[in-house]
Parts: C-alpha cells; sequence; structure tokens
C-alpha cells in the first residue's frame, strides 16, 4: 500500500521561494568589502536570481549545462547558487586555489559552458582560458572584462549589463529532485580531483540537517559568517540551510586574513561562524594582541580537519564562544557528524566528547571496518576506517569508476578511528597519514593536537619518516608564535605527560608557515615533499 501523501520534488527554487519571500525582507547578505560593506535583501537576492537565470538562458544555457563560478564567498555567487540550480542548469564552483592545469582539468572535465569570473580574479583566470576547452561564455562580475583576452569562440560580458533589463521573475521548472544540481571536485591530493555531484534532493535533506539543532542549528535568529569558501563543498551548505530558514548571511568576499575577517566580526556581529581550524587559529592569534569585540559569536564551526581542543578551549575561556567539531567531506555534501556533548555530562569528559568528530546523524549511517572487511564494534576501542551512507552521500564520482572508494553501496571514508557504544566518532588519522612504527599505530593528529597544546606553538603538522629501526617514526614541525622560543627537548618534555614513551617524537624542525592545501588544511603532501627533497633543518632529541 503507497501513502496518502503528497509527493512534490524537492528543490532548490523552493528553498530559494522561501528565503526570497517570507524572509526577503528580514534577512540580508552582506559582502564585506575591506572597509565596509555591500548590503542586499534575501528579497533582492530572488529577483537577481531569476534576472541572471534570464540572462543564461539568452546566452542558450539550456537543460543540464554546467555554468562554473570562479569567485569568492559574496551576493552575487549567491545568485548563482540559486539561479543556475534552479533553472535546471548545474552550477559548478571551482576552487580557485587548485594548480592552474588541475583547473583545466576539472573544468574540462564538468564540460563547463558559462563561468562567472569575479573581476579581482581576472589575471588568475586569463591563464587558464585558453586552456578551457568547452567554455562558451565568460561573465564577469565587478568590472566589464574589457581587461579579459578572449580566444574564439569565446565571448566576454559584464555581470551587471548581462542582466539589466532582464525580468525579474522566472518560472523556476518542475525538476526531478535526483537531477543534478550543482559539482564539487575533490582537491585530489595525488590522483586527478574527482567530481561530486550534488542532486536537489540531496541538496534540500543536508540543509534540514545543516539546520537542525543538534546539526549546525541555524535559525532566523542568526546571522551566519561563512568563511569557508563557496568552492569548498558547496560552503558547507550554509547558504542553502540560511535561506531555508532566513538566516542572514554574511560573505568576506576576499578579506580573508584574519585582521579584516576580525574586523568585520566586530562591524556585523555573527552570530555564528563556520571555517577550517587553521583560519580560527589566525583569528585566535590576532585577537591575543588587538582586543576586538567578537562577542556576537555564539559558536563557531570548525571543520575540515581535526580541530585542536586547545582551540576549541581557547575560544570558550577566553572569548565566550563555544567551538563546534564537525566533521565531513566534498562527498557527503559535507556535513556528517557533530560533536554536541550529551546531555548530563561535564568536566574533562564533556571536552573528550566535543573534542571527537562527533555523532551521525539519522541521515548518514556509518560502520566501522577493519582488515580484511570486518566490520568492527561500537566498543570505544576497535580501530578501523569509517564508511558512510545515506541521502546526501556520493554513490559515485562524476564519470569515473572508483569501486575502492564506494564499496557495497558504502562511502569509505579513508579515515580511521573508532566508534563510542554512545555513537560518538572519534578519528585518529587519514589512512594515508597513520604512522607506523615499530609495528605500532600511532596517530599524527593526536601528536598535533598535543604539540598545539603548549603555549609557544602556534601550528603543529606530524608526518611519519622513514626509520631503519622503527620503520617509521613521527616528524613534528612547528610553527611558532609570532616572537614566542621554545626548544625541541623542551616540546618533547611538554608531551611525556600525555604521550607514551615510545611514541614521543625525537625528529622535530621549526618553520616559518604550514604548508597548506587550496582550503586551507595542513598539506602534509608538500611537508613530506619538502623533507624527502633534504628542504627540512632537523634537530633530532632522545
Ligand atoms: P574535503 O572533502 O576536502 O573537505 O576533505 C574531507 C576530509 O577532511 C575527511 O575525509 C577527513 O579526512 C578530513 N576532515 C574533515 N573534517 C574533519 C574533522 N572534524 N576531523 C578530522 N578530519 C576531518
Amino acid at each position: 500500500m503507497f501513502s496518502t501523501m503528497q509527493d512534490g520534488h524537492l528543490s532548490i527554487a523552493r528553498i530559494l521561494q522561501q528565503g526570497s519571500e517570507p524572509h526577503g525582507v528580514s534577512a540580508e547578505v552582506v559582502t564585506w568589502t575591506g572597509d565596509g560593506a555591500r548590503r542586499t535583501s534575501y528579497a533582492a537576492v530572488g529577483r537577481r536570481a531569476a534576472q541572471l537565470a534570464h540572462a543564461l538562458r539568452g546566452l542558450g544555457v539550456t537543460g543540464d549545462q554546467r555554468v562554473g563560478t570562479f569567485m569568492w564567498n559574496n551576493s552575487e555567487h549567491l545568485e548563482a547558487y540559486f539561479a543556475v540550480p534552479s533553472m535546471g542548469a548545474v552550477l559548478h564552483t571551482l576552487n580557485i586555489r587548485l594548480f592552474p592545469d588541475q583547473l583545466v582539468y576539472v573544468a574540462n572535465h564538468a564540460e563547463d559552458e558559462v563561468v562567472l569570473v569575479d573581476s579581482t580574479l581576472l589575471p588568475l583566470f586569463q591563464k587558464l582560458l585558453p586552456e578551457l576547452a568547452t567554455v562558451r561564455h565568460v561573465i564577469v562580475v565587478g568590472a566589464d572584462g574589457a581587461a579579459l583576452e578572449a580566444p574564439a569562440g569565446v565571448e566576454v560580458h559584464g555581470y551587471e549589463e548581462l542582466l539589466a533589463e532582464q525580468p525579474d521573475e522566472f518560472d523556476w521548472p518542475e525538476l526531478d529532485e535526483r537531477s543534478a544540481a550543482a559539482m564539487c571536485y575533490t582537491s585530489g591530493t595525488t590522483a586527478n580531483p574527482k567530481g561530486v555531484v550534488y542532486s536537489h534532493r540531496s541538496v534540500y535533506l543536508h540543509s534540514m540537517q545543516v539546520c537542525m539543532t543538534d546539526g549546525m542549528a541555524l535559525s532566523q535568529a542568526d546571522r551566519s559568517l561563512a568563511v569557508v569558501p563557496m568552492f569548498h563543498a558547496m560552503s558547507w551548505g550554509l547558504p542553502y540551510a540560511a535561506f531555508m530558514v532566513g538566516a542572514s548571511l554574511i560573505m568576506p568576499d576576499r578579506f580573508l586574513r584574519p585582521e579584516p575577517l576580525v574586523r568585520m566580526i566586530a562591524a556585523e556581529r555573527p552570530t555564528m561562524a563556520a571555517a577550517v581550524p587553521t583560519i580560527w587559529q589566525g583569528v585566535l592569534q590576532h585577537l591575543a594582541t588587538n582586543a576586538e569585540d567578537v562577542s556576537s559569536l555564539r559558536e563557531v564551526v570548525v571543520g575540515g580537519a581535526a580541530c585542536p581542543p586547545s582551540l576549541m578551549k581557547a575560544f570558550e575561556e577566553n572569548y565566550g564562544i563555544s567551538v563546534l567539531h564537525a566533521w565531513g567531506m566534498t562527498e557527503t555534501s559535507p556535513l556528517g557528524s557533530v560533536a554536541r556533548a550529551p546531555v548530563g555530562v561535564s568536566g574533562e569528559q564533556r571536552w573528550t566528547y566535543r573534542a571527537s568528530q562527533g555523532r551521525l546523524p539519522t541521515g548518514v549511517q556509518g560502520r566501522l571496518v577493519g582488515e580484511g572487511d570486518v566490520v568492527l564494534p561500537w566498543d570505544g576501542a576497535s580501530v578501523g576506517e569509517l564508511q558512510v551512507r545515506g541521502p546526501w552521500v556520493a554513490k559515485a564520482y562524476y564519470g569515473e569508476d572508483d569501486p575502492e572508494k564506494f564499496h557495497e553501496g558504502w562511502l569509505r571514508t579513508g579515515d580511521v578511528g573508532y566508534i563510542t557504544p554512545d555513537g560518538f566518532v572519534q578519528l585518529t588519522d587519514r589512512a594515508k597519514d597513520v604512522i607506523k612504527s615499530g609495528g605500532e599505530w600511532i596517530s599524527s593528529v593526536d601528536l598535533e593536537n598535543k604539540v598545539m597544546g603548549h603555549p609557544a606553538v602556534a601550528e603543529a603538522m606530524v608526518i611519519g619518516v622513514p626509520d631503519e629501526k622503527w620503520s617509521e617514526r613521527p616528524l613534528v614541525a612547528v610553527v611558532l608564535r609570532d616572537g614566542q622560543q621554545v626548544a625541541a627537548a623542551e616540546l618533547r618534555e611538554f608531551l611525556a605527560d600525555s604521550v607514551a614513551k615510545w611514541q614521543l617524537p625525537e625528529y622535530w624542525t621549526f618553520i616559518p608557515e604550514a604548508p597548506k592545501t587550496s582550503v586551507g588544511k595542513f598539506d602534509k603532501k608538500r611537508l613530506r615533499q619538502q623533507h624527502a627533497e633534504g628542504r627540512l633543518n632537523i634537530t633530532h632529541v632522545q
């Protein structure tokens, strides 16, 4: 027997309607300009999204053609976020920080036909353009694009000129909820980047999860600051979730350094914000020497890489801001688990829960798999690979078979850890980063977190380096806080209280800056390369 319930398709157009009509006046998008802000209402975003859709139709965008964006987080990018999928085309957010050959690869692989480009990024884009085989139109946002040299067959348009005169209502088509809405490529540290294609249904369900109280708890009362780039796993779902509930959005555009970020927070008073740990480390360092008012923030979401407990504690104890640790992947839309401590726990136990990767929600089912494909118990001790499945988890990469990654209907995350009986995931490492020393495993993340607990340390990265006796030993690369000095021996001593003796690192190096990936995570591949090329000055302490 089927139900008697209605069966409308879930769609981004419906999210746009909710944001731009009931919340159209009360919610705003603020785009930072460096010394001030541009503001627009959600109603205006809705009107301009309609104009953009008409303009794209005028350029011949029909069906599921791909429209790329090469943009910072700003209100125009948001307009594309809604216009492109709602008209039935597919939004492809290009990661502006990928290497040029990777960018060319992804734009060609996705067969982008139109690309929207921020005028400040034109010099970068200009270098790619001759290699983009399928691009027919470039739309320049923020200037008229006269500066761009286009190859034959490519037309260049100014965004505002293109939107002017277009009707500000669009008859959004009824789409199958399983059809493609947006695509994002994973950063791909070794092989080529892989494309994940989100559907209208997955975006809609994921947005609901972002808003749930035990998710990111986004509501109409929030002013949400999306520091995480709109090209990094759809800005973790914030733009769509914000429109769903009418939370305002604050967009930093290209002003991502701690100083302007903090100034923007003081001026625009966000209540929540989301970014990778390295951004928050920078903000914390800045706040240590610059008194700015960040008291509007009730919660900041930290994910994309393990959040050091020292960072969580510093925010909470010094600024009264709660840090919410979350885990996810481009392949999981990205929100997977969120670490809210269970009710009733306090003291150190509460921190243990909050420092974990958290509980998976109903929509993301998880299992732990050990060697020989054995499914392991959730006993807080058995260590294996986390595998997940659910309605906002990818089942394949775009145009590529990867049976290694997608296995029996589960996504193999490549993340290793254990799960407690009450369902909290504690990741100890990426499978490829675990250090195997004398047949035993050492968690690089655990060592990093502990070293970053030292007051003189700003950032710490740990990689395994070859060792004749133990096969691998940890090497710690330390970035000191401004004006601080500390010897490797002292740091090793500092770890002695909390790290087993055989795990204590003997190889240390001090580096001016931690190498970072295109989305701001520690880039261990580059550190390994620097080590292999003998470019690190290593201190040996025992
Ligand atoms: P990406 O798709 O580029 O965002 O990368 C996803 C990967 O980032 C995951 O598979 C994890 O290895 C890592 N990651 C994301 N969030 C966390 C977290 N909270 N703790 C540890 N690792 C994380």
